[in-house]
C-alpha cells in the first residue's frame, strides 16, 4: 500500500507522518516513512541544492525534482510496496505539480508526463492532502526559510489552488482534510480511511 501526504508548507505533513507511522507499526504492518525531495542519499545532495543552493530555473527544478522522484522510488518505494510494506511518503507527485506546475507555470500536463516517466508511472494509492490556508502555514514554519518558502505569497496562494483542483479532480483517489484542524483529529480522519485500504 502507498500513501502520499501532501499540502503546502506548515500543514502538518511531518507530524501526520509519524502518528500514521506508529499507528500502522502498531497494528504489525511494516510502515516505510520517506520524504520528497530528500528520501535517500542522492535525494539529501539534491534536496540541499534545491532548497539552499543558487537560483535555478523552473525545467531546471522540475528536472532536479523528477530525478530525486526516480532515484527514490526505483531504490526505496518499490522495493518496499514489493516486500508488502505499507509506503508513506511525505510529498510525492503532486507536489511536483502544484509547486514547477501551478505555483511556477509549467505546463502541467509536461510535468505530469515527466513525473510518470521517472516513476514508471508509479502512482499512490491514497494521496492525503492537509489543506491550510498559506498564511497560517507560514506562521507555524521554524528557522530560516528555504527557497521556496521566501516565495511571494501569491506563489503559496496558486500551490493550494492547485492541490485543491487536482484532488477535486479525483476524489476517489484523494482524501481532504482541513489542517487548521487538531493533529489528533485528522490523525483519527486519516485512520478511518487508511483502515479500509489494509489488506485483510
Ligand atoms: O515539505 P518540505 O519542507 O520537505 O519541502 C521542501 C521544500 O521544497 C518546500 O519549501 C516545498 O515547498 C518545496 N517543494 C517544491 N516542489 C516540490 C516539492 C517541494 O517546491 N515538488
Ligand atoms: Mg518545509
Amino acid at each position: 500500500l502507498f500513501l502520499a501526504l501532501e499540502g503546502g508548507d506548515g500543514a502538518g505533513k511531518t507530524t501526520q507522518a509519524a502518528l500514521l507511522g506508529a499507528w500502522l507499526t502498531a497494528l504489525g504492518c511494516e510502515a516505510v516513512l520517506t520524504r520528497e525531495p530528500g528520501g535517500t542519499a542522492l535525494g539529501r545532495v539534491l534536496r540541499e541544492a534545491l532548497l539552499h543552493g543558487e537560483d535555478l530555473d523552473p525545467r531546471t527544478e522540475a528536472l532536479l525534482f523528477a530525478t530525486d522522484r526516480a532515484h527514490h522510488v526505483h531504490s526505496l518505494v518499490r522495493p518496499a510496496l514489493e516486500r508488502g510494506a505499507v509506503v508513506v511518503t511525505d510529498r510525492y507527485i503532486d507536489s511536483s505539480l502544484a509547486y514547477q506546475g501551478g505555483a511556477r507555470g509549467l505546463d502541467e500536463a509536461e510535468v505530469r508526463g515527466l513525473s510518470r516517466w521517472a516513476t514508471g508511472d508509479l502512482l499512490p494509492d491514497l494521496t492525503i492532502l492537509l489543506d491550510l490556508d498559506p498564511a497560517v502555514g507560514a506562521r507555524r514554519r521554524e528557522g530560516a526559510p528555504d527557497r521556496m518558502e521566501r516565495e511571494a505569497d501569491a506563489f503559496h496562494v496558486r500551490v493550494r489552488e492547485r492541490f485543491r483542483a487536482l484532488a477535486a479532480a479525483e476524489p476517489d483517489r484523494y482524501l481532504v482534510l482541513d489542517a487548521a484542524r487538531a493533529p489528533e483529529e485528522l490523525h483519527a480522519a486519516i485512520r478511518e480511511r487508511v483502515s479500509v485500504l489494509l489488506p485483510g
